[in-house]
């Protein structure tokens, strides 16, 4: 009986192994290989450089109140475009749309081809007042130091506007008319949701029925060791995006004397609600982190190829490990996180009413309304009122991988980047991109920025290198060449 018993686990544990080893030695390798590496571009670099670098000096500052905005930078910002790119605003059709966000249209000579969209925005959000002494260079100086250009909007996201324009203006100068049309579409105020630019823009373009290839806007970048077990640099293009959604939890009750209080004042209910919030986070999946851990397989190191081509059976473990870090949990799940919160006026009244503002990051596909119901439930008090503030979006589905456009994409980053592995990853902030999602599936978001150590994204000392700028508009000839 032993015997029978023992034979009888060692064929299930070979069958085991045998599984394991499959999906190791069968890991698809979806990397391209064959990629001649681009000739380069023949443009000044101290041209193209002072360009971006005046471009940074307009104060094209998004603010959530509409009624801040300076306009007259907007305006003055779309003038210095005009002169800076004379053969662009010849050629092709200009719209402001909603006033202030901008959608060019370079006509295709094959009306059969779908247009492509480049995205991209020119609002930057604003500076804390009390960084303005720690920056090196201020932040709209434009200033050109040490081999870099600084100032907002370096990395985020002028020098993508401007490279997509650098790039078409040199490929006019060159004589190129493409076949495909393509489509530049840029916005006034990504930093604050994008609802009066990329929105209206998307909203145009539908009405107009048209359906693009697909829609390159801004956000990966290329990383180097980023994903446990491949070495090297990693491009990390964005396949999909997060939700936003803001609530307001508020309490209100007769207010009394702060020497006779109750057992709890508003700010004490209101603070509980949000301790049950944190101990109750949104259940944890690794659906949308699995492609980003299974796709470069094939140039993984071990163990890690071991690990992430058998998530069936070591998903509990690496569910745990990702779980650790702030950056990859983000990934796992919907996050909450209290942002802001007020009560009370005086030391001795107690507070009639206290409130609290938690931001909330969707993962595609989880509804506004399950959200705030899962919040509801876990808060569990009829005296807190729950209400949906500012902007709320739903994340649209992942964009597919298997897509000829993804395929372009990888393979024009090879060109400028090679020896690159391309990633599909999850962005845990938001993007334009995902207004356009009533136009297409097909939305990837990369910027072919490499960054130095240090560099954080809306934070003091933005800057690019002036190498890795002329990347980038190298990368938009090449894009739009291979399109
Ligand atoms: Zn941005």
């Amino acid at each position: 009986m032993r015997h029978k018993v023992s034979v009888w686990m060692l064929i299930v544990l070979s069958l085991f192994i045998a599984v394991i080893c499959i999906n190791i030695l069968f890991g698809k390798d979806n990397q391209i290989g064959d990629i001649t590496p681009t000739a380069g571009i023949n443009l000044a670099p101290d041209q193209a450089s002072h360009r971006l670098a005046d471009a940074i000096k307009f104060r094209t500052i998004s603010y959530r109140d509409p009624g801040k905005f300076d306009y007259s930078q907007f305006e003055e910002f779309h003038s210095y475009l005009k002169t800076s790119f004379p053969l662009v605003h010849q050629t092709l059709r200009l719209e402001k749309v909603n006033q202030y966000s901008l959608l060019y249209t370079w006509q295709g000579t094959d009306n059969s081809l779908k247009p492509v969209i480049l995205a991209a925005h020119f609002d930057v959000v604003d500076i804390e007042r009390d960084t303005l002494s720690q920056w090196q260079h201020a932040p709209f100086s434009g200033d050109i130091s040490a081999g870099k250009i600084w100032g907002r909007g370096a990395r985020d996201n002028k020098s993508q506007v401007m490279a997509i324009l650098e790039a078409v203006e040199y490929m006019l100068k060159n004589g190129v008319t493409p076949k495909r049309t393509i489509i530049l579409a840029f916005g006034h105020d990504e930093e604050v949701l994008g609802t009066n630019g990329a929105q209206k823009i998307a909203e145009l373009l539908k009405s107009r029925n048209i359906v693009p290839e697909c829609v390159i806007d801004e956000g990966g970048a290329v990383v180097e060791n980023t994903i446990p077990g491949l070495k090297g640099k990693t491009a990390l293009i964005a396949t999909a995006e997060k939700g936003y959604l803001t609530l307001e939890l508020s309490i209100n009750k007769e207010s009394c004397h702060s020497a006779e209080p109750e057992k709890q004042t508003t700010i004490g209910i209101i603070c509980e609600a949000i301790v049950k919030l944190q101990n109750n986070p949104f259940p944890a999946t690794l659906h949308y982190v699995e492609p980003t851990l299974s796709y470069g397989i094939a140039n993984m190191d071990f163990p890690y190829n071991v690990v992430f081509s058998n998530l069936w059976l070591t998903g509990g473990i690496v569910e745990k490990v990702l779980l650790q870090d702030n950056a990859s949990a983000a990934m796992l799940r919907t996050t909450i996180a209290p942002t802001i919160i007020e009560g009370g006026y005086q030391d001795n009244v107690l507070p009639a009413s206290a409130k609290a503002i938690i931001n909330i990051r969707l993962l595609p596909g989880e509804s506004v309304e399950h959200a705030i119901a899962k919040v509801a439930k876990t808060i569990d008090d009829p005296n807190i009122h729950i209400k949906r503030i500012g902007f709320s979006n739903v994340a649209p589905s992942p964009s597919p991988t298997y897509s000829q456009s993804f395929i372009i994409l990888c393979r024009t980053i090879k060109q400028i980047f090679p020896d690159t592995v391309c990633i599909p990853w999850m962005t845990t902030g938001g993007t334009d991109s995902k207004h356009y999602a009533v136009l297409t599936p097909y939305i990837y978001r990369f910027t072919p920025s490499f960054k130095e150590k240090g560099e954080i994204s809306h934070g003091m000392d933005e800057r690019i290198p002036i190498d890795n700028y002329m990347q980038y508009i190298e990368f938009y000839v090449n894009l739009i060449s291979n399109f």
